[in-house]
């Protein structure tokens, strides 16, 4: 059995992975695929740990010598690249991996070689992995992890088996979170949780660098000029969203939660979850609720285009037309 400890949620991924040590079935060479903040560094280390852990029942037992030095995934058996790195991927470097990876492991069954980041490699980098992959040691196993795995050649991803990382379900992110920052107050973990739609790392990351704050102002520049039809501002605003893709995607969800706060206090309601005081809230809510619905589709709209990779100027400049319109122009 393989322990993941508390990696919430991709319980299928986990299941795979387990059944791959148990049945000493792992294969030579795997793509770890999923955005930013999914948890791609952390499940692999949990299963390179398992992978390389002396322990026969629960694995990694974190008890043997092999597992303390595991933990950082400093082995002598294990080898990290990082793929951002073009000094790390030169072709003398892909080269000593390659004879590297013909001597035998130093204590462990299996040598492992991690490529962390790998969309970041160029053409040229891949190729001369692909001739490693092609004919590689029996003990070896090397592990890519990538945000979209369509930035690997073909050719090295027919060789690989692809393991894909999903956000978990709002809730789940949410009691996560909590133990990762007790500190962060709860309304903004709930906040955070909903807002990057399940992804933890994301989450995580905006609370604590600020980001979080910097997400809130922006949204609520963006609900003043809409609620104002002040399209000057509206442009202004969309225009840093240009270069600032999550900024972008995160004031989406903040602003959907808000068009959903405005109906609810519209109705009589008075519970709302998007984090905007009354006050701000107000001009929202002075729209029809006609038109807070239009405004409503459209933001879901754009969330779940976000979610298909598409051409993002295009998708800016009409989310802001849209927008526009919904409210009224
Ligand atoms: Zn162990």
């Amino acid at each position: 059995m393989v322990r993941f400890d508390e990696f919430v949620g991709n319980e299928k991924l986990k299941d795979r992975l387990s059944k791959m040590i148990e049945r000493k079935s792992v294969p030579q060479a795997m793509v770890f695929e999923g955005k930013q903040g999914l948890g791609k560094r952390t499940i692999v280390t949990h299963f390179v740990r398992a992978l390389l852990c002396r322990d026969s029942n629960v694995r990694p037992c974190t008890a043997c010598p092999t597992c303390a030095k595991t933990k950082n995934l400093a082995h002598p058996d294990v080898t990290i690249i990082d793929g951002s790195q073009a000094k790390a991927l030169s072709i003398d470097a892909i080269r000593n991996i390659r004879s590297d990876s013909f001597v035998v492991p130093n204590e462990a069954d299996y040598k492992v070689y991690l490529f962390f980041n790998a969309d970041s490699m160029q053409e040229e980098a891949q190729n001369a992995i692909l001739k490693i992959l092609e004919e590689p040691a029996p003990y070896c196993v090397f592990i890519f992890t990538c945000e979209n795995r369509s930035s690997l050649l073909p050719t090295v991803l027919s060789r690989a088996v692809s393991m894909e990382l999903f956000p978990v379900d709002v809730f789940e992110a949410t009691e996560a979170i909590k133990k990762i920052l007790p500190d962060e107050q709860v309304n903004n973990i709930e906040k955070a949780a909903e807002i990057f739609c399940g992804n933890i790392g994301a989450a995580v990351d905006s609370l604590c660098s600020g980001e979080f704050t910097k997400l809130y102002e922006t949204s609520l520049r963006v609900l003043k000029a809409l609620t104002a039809l002040d399209e000057f501002e509206l442009l202004r605003e969309s225009a840093n969203f240009e270069s600032e893709k999550e900024l972008f995607s995160g004031c989406v969800s903040i602003l959907s939660l808000a068009v959903r706060d405005a109906l609810t206090l519209k109705f009589g309601g008075t519970r709302t979850v998007s984090g905007f005081d009354i006050d701000e809230l107000a001009p929202l809510k002075a729209l029809t609720s006609q038109q807070l619905l239009a405004l409503k589709f459209e933001l879901d709209e754009t969330k779940a285009s976000l979610l298909r990779n598409p051409n993002f100027t295009l998708l800016i400049t009409r989310f802001c037309a849209r927008m526009r319109k919904a409210c009224g122009r």
